[in-house]
Order: structure tokens, then sequence, then C-alpha cells
């Protein structure tokens, strides 16, 4: 080590264990740390965060370069953010650039113009130019059940984590609400609301503006236009948003004045984040209210069974509203067997029937089915050609184009769904020359014809991620749905989330089954709280409704506990399963992942990948029996967008042990230079 009296540690977003040992010139004041600085890397040069300020440096000082600017212009971020970032950086196994300059803007994150002025201050004007809301809403009278939640959650002091556990329509976002409105009464507090879609953001920034109309809302998600985005996270920084909505990149906001942590539906896997690092957006939420010392509610109607199985051990406090609001009845549930029915477009008649009765009596039908598209593959009856994507080991997905009318005339597109490749429908079988290519299987667009064939009077429209891409569509329907001038809706999974539809009385499950035996073991957890959440779409307004679920697999379990209404009996056996398989929650995995040319390669890398786990473990002297390592494998979709990938599971029912063996892997793996790009993901959810 040298002694070098001005020197700054630098966090960037590159792939190496940083932070990078910068000097810093004697023109140029000492940055703080959390202050943002321009250094070069190479050939270019990065914004960077300077993480630490240290006396002496591993390198030939004449070998540090110079830090170039100091971007002053907003206050350094504070050390209770650098907190959240280096856990989240330890945990997950990345340097803390890899996390933190990926959670700021991205105007504050790139290098700006030598002579373009830091934008910082239009940012705060335009912030606080937002009008507020104007329409105050009333407080509805809490239930019985809603105040004690509250009352036991206000109570609270210092880290304590809640689950809110309640139906669809049981009154959740009130507990929220009436918390936050006690937490603000300092007024220095901040609240944080996570949310799982951006689509959810609208109508919950709108309800919570009418009840804290003094209040600027902070809005955080990755759907903002760059400077609003910015103009919002430093409104939320700079205290001047007092409440910050968003998705799951709101929970590394830095928020001095954190009070209060939201979760709802904190069992989605959105919050999972599935680029860069992946990291939970729940679990870093837990931790970051037990180093804020803050209470966090997580609600769901169907909670995680990590989270469901941390209550069963004492470790989060269930509060439960066992009842919806008004008394509304939750729907009836109703399992069709389709073996033996005559489908008239995969519907069964009784769901034609139920559909038709609602239409008569002005009420709304929700049509469920979770695969977007025409249908799922393009085949030639004659010779059996299927639509194969050629870069993936999927088929492309048959879908009519854009505003290409419908019918005979409509035009059609093959576009897979994994890889994004969009290729025209061939004039004929390219194996055979047959003309005649059939559809197989049924998606949104096509449930959507039928629908229209079958009820050519109702005002029927689609909500999916197609519809979505087209700006503005989805709360154009949403909007319609709401007012009452839709009577049949049709969508995936975007639908079941959140929505509160008065007039919906009827919910059809079109073909769930894929789910019930897919190969990941989270796939009936899944498939549970999707139904259950689709499901509680119906009767919010106390109208009598009913769910028809049409199944080739009647008497599975899974579907009872959904008649039944009931997680708790659901969620008891998942989890005894789960213990008896050895699978999460009571054990903690990591997976290794690998892309390269050929699979030979990749499963090269993940062989010599077991070898250095061999040494770590030694190294370690940890006991033979406290890690589970399985065998390389191709992934269930092994080729993907040209790219061959493999994976290779480690587990551990005990997480120290596990993490001190990523981290001694994890620095012998980067000490591999093989062709393959690898990632290593803690606590993956799809296996
Ligand atoms: P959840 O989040 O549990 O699905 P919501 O909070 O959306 O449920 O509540 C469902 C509906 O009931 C909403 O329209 C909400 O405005 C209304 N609501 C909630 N609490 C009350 C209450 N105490 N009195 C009257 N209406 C309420
Ligand atoms: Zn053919
Ligand atoms: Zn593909």
């Amino acid at each position: 080590m040298t002694e070098v009296p001005r020197l700054a540690q630098v966090a960037l977003d590159v792939p190496l264990p940083g932070p990078f040992d910068y000097r810093v010139p004697d023109s140029m004041a000492m940055p703080a740390i959390g202050q943002r600085v321009v250094v070069p890397w190479g050939k270019r040069r990065l914004v960077g965060l300077v993480q630490a300020r240290p006396r002496a440096t591993e390198f030939a000082p004449e070998r540090i370069r110079p830090i170039l600017r100091i971007l002053d212009e907003m206050p350094a971020l504070p050390a209770s953010w650098w907190q959240l970032v280096e856990f989240a950086a330890a945990y997950y196994h990345r340097s803390a650039g890899e996390i933190a300059l990926p959670a700021l803007p991205k105007p504050l994150r790139t290098v700006p113009g030598s002579r373009s002025r830091d934008p910082v201050s239009r940012w705060r004007k335009r912030f606080d130019a937002q009008p507020r809301s104007t329409a105050l809403r009333p407080t509805p009278r809490l239930t019985d059940a809603q105040r004690q939640a509250l009352e036991a959650i206000a109570d609270a002091r210092g880290f304590a984590p809640f689950v809110l556990h309640g139906a669809t329509g049981s009154g959740k976002t009130e507990v929220y609400l009436g918390w936050f409105t006690r937490v603000l009464q300092d007024p220095g507090a901040q609240v944080l609301l996570l949310v799982p879609e951006i689509a959810l953001t609208p109508a919950l920034v709108a309800l919570v503006s009418t009840r804290f109309p003094q209040e600027r809302i902070c809005v955080m998600h990755s759907g903002l236009p760059d400077a609003l985005r910015a103009a919002h996270w430093l409104a939320a920084f700079e205290q001047r948003a007092r409440i910050v909505v968003g998705t799951r990149l709101a929970v590394l906001t830095p928020l001095p004045g954190l009070a209060a942590i939201v979760v709802d539906e904190e069992h989605d896997p959105s919050y999972k984040q599935q680029e860069g690092v992946h990291y939970s957006a729940r679990d870093l939420a837990v931790t970051l209210a037990s180093q804020r010392r803050v209470p966090v509610v997580l609600g769901s109607a169907t909670p995680s069974l990590e989270t469901w199985n941390a209550v069963r051990r004492g470790r989060y406090r269930l509060l439960g509203l066992p009842e919806r609001i008004e008394g509304a009845p939750l729907p009836k549930v109703h399992v069709i067997g389709t073996r033996q029915l005559n489908l008239r477009h995969g519907l069964a008649p009784a769901a034609i029937e139920a559909i038709a009765a609602r239409l008569q009596r002005g009420e709304q039908s929700l049509v469920f089915l979770n695969r977007r598209g025409f249908a799922p593959v393009l085949c030639c009856p004659a010779c059996g050609w299927l639509s194969r994507c050629d870069d993936c080991t999927a088929y492309r997905v048959l879908h009519r184009a854009r505003g290409a009318g419908v019918g005979p005339a409509a035009h059609f597109r093959l576009i897979c769904h994994h890889c994004g490749r969009d290729a025209r429908v061939p004039r004929g079988c390219p194996d055979c020359g047959n003309v005649d290519l059939q559809p197989l299987g049924r998606g949104t667009q096509r449930l959507e014809d039928a629908l229209k064939e079958l009820f050519p009077e109702a005002r029927i429209a689609r909500v999916d991620r197609d519809i979505a891409r087209r700006r503005g569509e989805t709360e154009r329907v949403l909007t319609a749905a709401h007012a009452g001038e839709l009577d049949i809706l049709i969508g995936t999974q975007m639908l079941a989330k959140g929505h509160d539809f008065r007039r919906l009385s009827l919910v059809v499950v079109v073909d769930p089954d894929a789910a019930l035996f897919a190969a990941d073991f989270r796939a009936p957890e899944r498939l549970f709280a999707t139904l259950m959440q689709v499901a509680g779409r119906a009767g919010r307004s106390g109208i009598a409704s009913e769910v028809l679920l049409q199944t080739r697999y009647v008497d599975h379990p899974l579907f009872a506990a959904l008649a039944a209404h009931d997680y708790e009996g659901f969620a008891a056996r998942l989890l005894a399963d789960r213990r008896q398989a050895g699978l999460p929650p009571f054990v903690h995995q990591a997976l290794l992942r690998v892309e390269a040319r050929t699979l030979d390669a990749a499963l090269e890398f993940l062989k010599a990948a077991v070898a250095e786990s061999d040494v770590c473990t030694r190294q370690l002297n940890l006991p033979q029996d406290v890690l589970t390592r399985y065998d390389p494998v191709p992934m269930p979709l092994m080729r993907k967008a040209g790219q061959e990938r493999a994976q290779l599971l480690i587990e551990s029912g005990s997480r120290p042990a596990l993490h001190r063996h990523l981290e001694s892997w994890i620095t012998r793996l980067r000490l591999l230079k093989p062709a393959v790009r690898w990632q290593l993901e803690v606590d993956p959810i799809e296996i």
C-alpha cells in the first residue's frame, strides 16, 4: 500500500468488482461520499459515485487516473441509501456500482456534455410546478377489521414486518392510506408504496392524491420519460415529495425521511428484477425497513410461500381482513370438466350461456386466457411441420398484425415470444408445400374473434401486452370498462391485477391446465395466486357473481382450494410438500446461468465452475452436506436468440453457508476466461 493524500474510490456500473481508485486533482475540492463524479474508464468517460475516501492504494500512484469533474448540482447521496446499496451488492454478489448507478435516473448517470448546463434546477421547477389535487375525497369509515389492522401497524415502533392478508376487495388499500395519514403528520416523514405493475400506478396515484391534496406524489417506474423520472426522483431525494408510489425500482430511491413502507401484492413475481442485477424489491424493502428501523407492510390475498413461512415462524406478524367490504360475497367458483364436452371456440356451453345471461342483465364478463396472440403455433396437417423459432427452443406464435382486419382478410405474422423475431407467415408449408396451414390452439386474439362471432351485439375489448404496446390503449379500455361501456373483457394476467370493475359478475377461466404440470415447482403457487386474483375481479360491488373454470383436471386439489377460497389450506399443503422435497423456502438457492455459442461450451464452463466450487468448499471448510450442487443441465428454454443456455443449481439449508460459498466462488469464476456469458442469480424465482 502506498499513501496518497487525495484519493477517492468510485463505484462504477461495470462488471468488475469495484470500487476503483482515482486521484482528486489539487485544483478540485475533495468530493463527498455519495457525490457524482466523471472519471476516465479506458478510452471512455463514465459517471460514478464516490464510495469511499481511503488514504492509501495498492496501485502504483502514478498509474492512478484523476477524477475529471465533480457533478455537484445536487447534494451527495445519503449514507442511508448507500447502506441499502451495499447490502444488495453483498447479497447479490455484485459491485455496489452495479446496483447504485442503474438506480439513478438516466440523465444522472450519463456524462453531461462539457458545455451543457446540469439540468437539475429545471427538474426541480418541473416537479414543483405540478398541480396538486383539488378533489378531496374523504376517507371511508373503516371497518372493525381495517381499524384493528391499522392500529397494530400504527402502534409499531422500529422495525416491524407485517403481513396484511385479505381477500381481493377487503380494503387493504384503505389500511395503507390510513397508516400514511398518521405517519405524514410528522412534517419530515416520507412513505413508500410499491406496486407490481406500471399499469396500476395511475389509478392508485389518483386515489392517493385525492386523499392527500396538500402533497405532490412522486411516481417512480420505468415507463416515465427520462427527464420526468429524474424530476420525480430528485423530489423524493430532496424531500419535496413525501409520498412515493412506484414499481420495483422505487425501492432504490433515496428517501431521507422514510417512515413507512408498503409492498402491495407482495407475492407478485414482477418484484424480481429481470435485467442487470436480479434483485427482489420485496426482499430489499424488508431489509430497508430493518436498516431504517421502520415498519413494513406486505399486503396480499395470496402471500408468497416465503412470506407465509415467515409468518408461521413468527418472524412476520399476520394481520387479517377476513371479509370483503360491505359484505360483498366472494364469487362462487364452478369447476367445469372439459374432457367430455363439446367446446365451441374453446368455450364450454355453460360458459357461453353464462356470458349471454350477463349481456341480458347488463353486467360484465371477463374471459381470462393467459396466452396472447392468435394461436400458440402454426402447423401443417399434411406433414406435421410446426412454426419453430430458428433461434430459440420454442414455437413462433401466430399473431394477427396490427390494424390488419379480421377474418379471411386478416394479415398474420409469426412472432417468437422469447427472442422477438417477427417473420411472415409462409404461403405454403416450408417442408411439403401444402398451402393449408392451420393454427393450433388458441390465444387471446382468437378468443376475441370467437366472442365477437358468438355475441355480435356485445361491446368487446381485449387487454394484454400487445394492446399495452399501443400508447394509451390499455388505459382507454380500462376506463371504458370502469365506466360500464364494455360487456366482455378478454385478457391475460394483466387484467387480473388490482382493477375494480363495478359491474363485473362473471369470470370465465379458459384453459389454465398447462401451469398445473409445468416443470417449475413454483407453478402451482403462481397459478393459484393468479386465479384468486382474477376471480377477485368479480362481484366487488356486491352483485352475486361466479367464476367458471374450464379444465381437463376437475379433481386437481388446486381447484378445490380455489373453489373454497382456501388460501391457508392450500399454502399449508404446498409448504408441507416443499419441506418434504427440500425446496424453498426451506432451502436457499442460487443459480449459475451461462450462454454460449454451443451447448458444449456452456456445459464445459459449468463443469469448470463445479471444480472451482469444490475448491471453495474445501478452502472454506464447509461440511460436506451443507451445500447441495446439482449437475449442470441445459435450461428449460435451451436456446434463446441463437444462444445456447445451461445452468447449475446450488442450494443450502444455511443461507450464511451458501453466501460464503458464493462469495469465494464468484471470485474464482471471474478468473476463468471463457467465451461465455455467465450470471449468478441469488434466490432465483424461475428454475
Ligand atoms: P383490496 O386492496 O383489499 O383489494 P380495496 O382497498 O381496493 O381492496 O377496497 C375495495 C373497495 O372497497 C374499494 O372500492 C374501496 O374504495 C372500498 N372500501 C375500502 N374500505 C372501505 C370502507 N371502510 N368503507 C367503504 N368502502 C371501502
Ligand atoms: Zn407440410
Ligand atoms: Zn425465438
